[in-house]
C-alpha cells in the first residue's frame, strides 16, 4: 500500500520542509516558545489534555525529542512516562491498565516514551502473547484512544523513523563513547537482528491504528534537527487548533480589591 504511512516509501534522511539546520533551529525555538505559551493556557483552562506518544526503534531519538521539543515548556503542566518491560503486577492486568493510569490529567500535556504500542510491536516480534490476542489489541487500542479523545484528550502519535545504517552508527557510538555507554544494552542487538520483523510490525501498527481521532505521523529521524523541528511544528499546530483559553473571571468588583 503506497500512502503517507508507507514506511518503505519514506526516506528517514528527509528534512523537508527544512533545507538547513539553522532554518530548523530557528523554527524549533519559535515553536517551543509557542508550545509553552499554549500550555499555560491549557493549564489555566483545565478542561482538556494533550497526549504525545513517541514510538521508535532503539536509538531513534525518543529521549532526545523530549529534551529538544519540550525544553521550553513549563514543567508544571507536563508529565513524561517511560514504559519499559511490564512488571508482575502490570502483567497481571490487561495491557492497557498501566497506560490508562498514566494518561494526562485535564490541563496538562502527557508524553509517552514508548507506550501501549509496545504490546503490538515487541509483543508481536517476540511472540509475547498469543497471535489472536495481539490481533485483537489493534481494535482495543483504537477504542481506548477513542475514549480518551471523547473525554477531551487530543492525541498525537509519532513514529521516529531511522534507517538501519543510522541505527548501526548510533549503537556503535553508544558502545564506544564513555558518556553514552550507559545507554548501551546488549539486548538491543537482538532487536537489531530482528530489524525486518520490527519494520513489518510498525507497518501493521500504522495501517491499523492511524485514526481520525489519533493519527500517526511518521517522522524522518536520521537528522535530529529535522526530527525535532517537524515534531514541534505538529505539536504547536495541534495546540493552536485546540485553542485553549484563559478562563474569563471578573474580579473587578470592589469586594475583591486587594486590601
Ligand atoms: P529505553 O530502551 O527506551 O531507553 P528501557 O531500557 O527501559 O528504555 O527499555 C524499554 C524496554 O522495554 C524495551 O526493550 C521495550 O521493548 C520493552 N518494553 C516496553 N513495553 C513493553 C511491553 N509492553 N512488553 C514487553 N516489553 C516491553
Amino acid at each position: 500500500m503506497a500512502g503517507p504511512l508507507d514506511l518503505a516509501m519514506l526516506d528517514p534522511a528527509a528534512t523537508a520542509p527544512f533545507l538547513t539546520k539553522d532554518e530548523a533551529a530557528i523554527r524549533l525555538a519559535a515553536d517551543a516558545k509557542a508550545i509553552d505559551a499554549l500550555q499555560d493556557r491549557l493549564y489555566a483552562e483545565g478542561t482538556r489534555a494533550l497526549l504525545v506518544v513517541l514510538q521508535g526503534i532503539d536509538t531513534s531519538g525518543k529521549d532526545g525529542t523530549i529534551r529538544g521539543v519540550f525544553n521550553a515548556t513549563g514543567p508544571l503542566g507536563v508529565t513524561v512516562t517511560a514504559f519499559g518491560e511490564p512488571t508482575k503486577p502490570e502483567l497481571a492486568r490487561d495491557f492497557l491498565w498501566r497506560i490508562h493510569a498514566a494518561v494526562p490529567r485535564r490541563g496538562t500535556i502527557g508524553i509517552f516514551n514508548r507506550s501501549h504500542y509496545e504490546d503490538v510491536l515487541v509483543a508481536r516480534v517476540r511472540s509475547l502473547a498469543p497471535a489472536l490476542e495481539i490481533e485483537r489489541r489493534y481494535d482495543h487500542i483504537n477504542a481506548f484512544e477513542r475514549l480518551l479523545s471523547d473525554s477531551g484528550t487530543t492525541i498525537l502519535k509519532f513514529m521516529l523513523h531511522i534507517s538501519r545504517e543510522e541505527q548501526r552508527q548510533r549503537l556503535e557510538e553508544r558502545r564506544s563513547d564513555p558518556e553514552k555507554r550507559w545507554k548501551f544494552h546488549p539486548g538491543d542487538l537482538d532487536d537489531r537482528r530482528s530489524w525486518d520483523d520490527y519494520m513489518a510490525a510498525y507497518q501493521v501498527m500504522l495501517d491499523r491504528t492511524s485514526t481520525e481521532w489519533a493519527p500517526w505521523t511518521v517522522v524522518p529521524s536520521d537528522r535530529k534537527w529535522a526530527r525535532n523541528a517537524i515534531i514541534a511544528g505538529v505539536v504547536r499546530t495541534a495546540l493552536e487548533r485546540m485553542s485553549p483559553k484563559y478562563p474569563d473571571r471578573d474580579w473587578s468588583g470592589p469586594e475583591f480589591a486587594v486590601p
